[in-house]
């Protein structure tokens, strides 16, 4: 589905500090060592556009074909890549653009494209501006496009990022949000005063307050007024496509400000 309404917004400009430059170029050197140490035609990275030998394993339990060796995107940031290429407006219409907790090489190339008005924010890591998701300095209705993966669930609360995420959309806006889920209906969720042994315990990272389940994710989405569309684009996917570029089966939560 395509998102032919997303509006262009007005008068609101980003520049990229010097430390995200820094980082952008020593990733750079490293790409070009991985690229060569990893050369080969059987798998395909669409963020980085590296044709490569394999993606490495990750995760617990273990997923093969996760890791790209040239950029280190994930199976899910490239199943959610090929989503914004080809079924919505990011790659080809003048947008602000706000990235959540930038993936490196996502940034660097967002941040060249001449038609976004692009914007990263982190509290902890390298990012344009350093900003808490749920208490955005952005002005209300600024930002026509959002990308956001695994971050609410480390959010001892995800209310208010909820919030903050509509606050900023323009009218037509679209967020594009992925999470953890349980692997059955109910959620799995600690409060803000566990610890992080009993998160380790209870959701296998100490950083981590909560795997969703689809439909209390999809409520909490509505309850802040969003229109939420869960895309299981993993299976828009050929066959062949899911395995040569690496995709993870995991639904994507696209969200969109109608008013
Ligand atoms: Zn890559």
């Amino acid at each position: 589905m395509g998102d032919g309404s997303v509006p262009r917004s007005q008068g609101f400009h980003f520049r990229m500090n010097t430390n995200v430059h820094a980082t952008t170029l020593k990733l750079r050197g490293q790409r070009l060592i991985s690229k060569l140490k990893h050369a080969g035609i059987s798998r395909y990275c669409p963020v980085c556009r590296s044709a490569v030998s394999g993606f490495n394993p990750h995760g617990n339990p273990r997923r093969e074909d996760a890791i790209c060796p040239v950029c280190l995107c994930r199976d899910r940031h490239r199943l959610a890549w090929l989503y914004l290429l080809r079924e919505t407006r990011l790659f080809k219409a003048s947008l602000a653009f706000l990235h959540v907790a930038p993936e490196l090489e996502m940034a660097r190339r967002w941040s060249a494209m001449p038609t976004l008005r692009y914007l990263s924010i982190d509290l902890f890591h390298p990012a344009m501006m350093k900003m808490d998701l749920g208490r955005l300095e952005i002005p209300d209705q600024s930002i026509d496009m959002l990308y956001c993966s695994h971050v609410l669930n480390m959010l001892p609360d995800d209310r208010p990022a909820m919030r903050e995420a509509f606050r900023v959309l323009s009218p037509g806006g679209l967020a594009l949000f992925q999470v953890p889920m349980n692997s059955c209906a109910t959620p799995v969720e600690l409060n803000a005063s566990s610890t992080h042994q009993q998160r380790m315990v209870s959701l296998g990272d100490p950083d981590m307050y909560r795997r969703y389940a689809p439909d209390v994710l999809v409520q909490r989405l509505t309850a802040v007024g969003f229109s939420v569309e869960r895309v299981a684009y993993f299976h828009r996917c050929p066959p062949d496509e899911r395995t040569r570029m690496g995709l993870i089966d995991e639904d994507l939560y696209v969200c969109r400000r109608i008013s």
